[in-house]
């Protein structure tokens, strides 16, 4: 362990570290011992010496090292195998009926670079960094041992792969995967396309709340505002819903949930549009001068995707998170409940809770909350490692 290169830092730079934050930025180092290969496992000292950690260095990235652990561990098979281990446990602890889950979430299982995702009996990897990517010979077998998967997948398509000097990489990397699979959450099966669907396939992160937020349901006309697979509108009219409204601008995920109510014995309650949410609200709360919007839905949700990509961003994120709240909450009935999601980790949940209520003036009503949602417990939170926090949501019910 000596032979490692080690990584001094600054003065003052090591306290997010012995805190658990696992990022070391180019700006943090004061000197690097030796000349190291991009990749490496390296050991990180404070300026005094005191030993931090060791961890994966890249230079070509603005975060030169990715901290694997306080100890001075090996990155080999028996570390993977025990790390991958503790993070299945986690889930098996938190929600031991699913079959579908996110195993590995990279930070938040302190691996930081590496996603698994299980859907059924196939894993999908994602790869982020280039110390994982290197070491995916390693970690594909342990998956295989601890899982015995009929299928391991890779899903590296994201466009962060180019800060680690990686470009795209998808294919089979073990088993026999054609066309897609049939995933159960909560009891209901979503088609999904594992080599080509959204993220790596499906929204796990929203499993425990597409349960929750059901029941608001009962009786209900639902509206599903950014629906993709279905997952909040089919657990709605499983959850004895009177008819739901399922849209998104998709004419691939129209269509799959479609299927989806079919093959769940669902389709009688629902109907499908193909339609950009903003213009279908504007179009559907439009009235002539004088008239009012009729409200129409007991349950609407709103479950957009991210609109921001940076901080700078934000302004313009917010003016649509409040564009859409505005207009739902216009055709909300009396007594109906809005749920409400964002997962734009550069939005808090006070912000967010600020732009509902912002709408709420605006419309002239008051909410009660009846619900604070969070990303499901496969999507781990670690609160010294604020980016692990994104997804939050509300359920609020109109008292007048
Ligand atoms: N609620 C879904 C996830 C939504 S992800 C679930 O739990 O699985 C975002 C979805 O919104 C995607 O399916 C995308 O096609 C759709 N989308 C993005 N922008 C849209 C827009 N302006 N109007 C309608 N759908 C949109």
């Amino acid at each position: 362990m000596d032979t490692l290169t080690t990584i001094v830092l600054k003065p003052g730079e090591a306290d997010r570290i012995v805190a658990g934050h696992p990022w070391i930025y180019g700006t943090e180092i004061l000197r690097v011992t030796a000349p190291t290969a991009d990749g490496e496992l390296v050991q990180v000292k404070d300026h005094r010496q005191r030993f931090l950690g060791v961890g994966f260095f890249n230079a070509k990235s603005k975060i030169h090292v990715r901290l694997l652990s306080p100890d001075r561990v090996e990155a080999n098979a028996a570390f993977f195998e025990e790390r991958i281990r503790a993070a299945l446990a986690v889930r098996q602890q938190f929600m031991p009926q699913a079959t579908s889950f996110r195993v590995v979430n990279a930070e938040s299982d302190f691996l930081s670079g590496l996603i698994v995702d299980k859907y059924e009996d196939v894993l999908v990897v994602q790869i982020s960094s280039l110390g994982m990517d290197q070491r995916k010979a390693i970690i594909v077998p342990v998956l295989q041992k601890i899982f015995a998967p009929r299928a391991i997948y890779e899903r590296s398509d994201m466009a962060s792969r180019k800060f680690e000097g990686l470009g795209d990489a998808s294919g089979l990397l073990a088993g026999e995967l054609a066309g897609p699979i049939a995933v159960n959450l909560n009891g209901l099966k979503f088609e999904t396309d594992l080599i080509a669907g959204h993220k790596t396939g499906m929204y796990l992160d929203q499993q425990a709340n597409y349960q929750a937020v059901s029941q608001f349901a009962q009786g209900a006309q639902v509206l599903d505002c950014f629906s993709f697979l279905g997952g909040f509108g089919l657990h709605a009219a499983r959850a004895g819903a009177a008819h739901v409204h399922l849209l998104d601008q998709s004419a691939d995920a129209i269509a799959a949930s479609e299927r989806n109510a079919a093959t769940n014995g669902l389709g009688a309650t629902c109907s499908f549009a193909q339609a950009n949410v903003f213009d279908w609200l504007k179009d559907n709360t439009a009235v002539k001068p004088h008239e009012r919007v009729i409200p129409r839905f007991d349950l609407i949700i709103l479950d957009p995707p991210s609109f921001t990509r940076n901080r700078a961003s934000v302004p313009d994120a917010l003016r649509g998170y409040k564009e859409i709240h505005l207009r739902a909450l216009k055709l909300l009935k009396p007594g109906g409940t809005l749920a409400t999601f964002c997962c734009s980790h550069h939005v808090d949940t006070t912000t967010f809770q600020d732009v509902i209520l912002s709408a709420a003036y605006d419309t002239r009503h008051v909410l009660r909350r009846t619900a604070i949602f969070a990303q499901s417990p496969d999507h781990p939170v670690i609160p010294m490692i604020p980016e692990t926090e994104y997804l939050k949501g509300f359920a609020f019910q109109v008292v007048r």
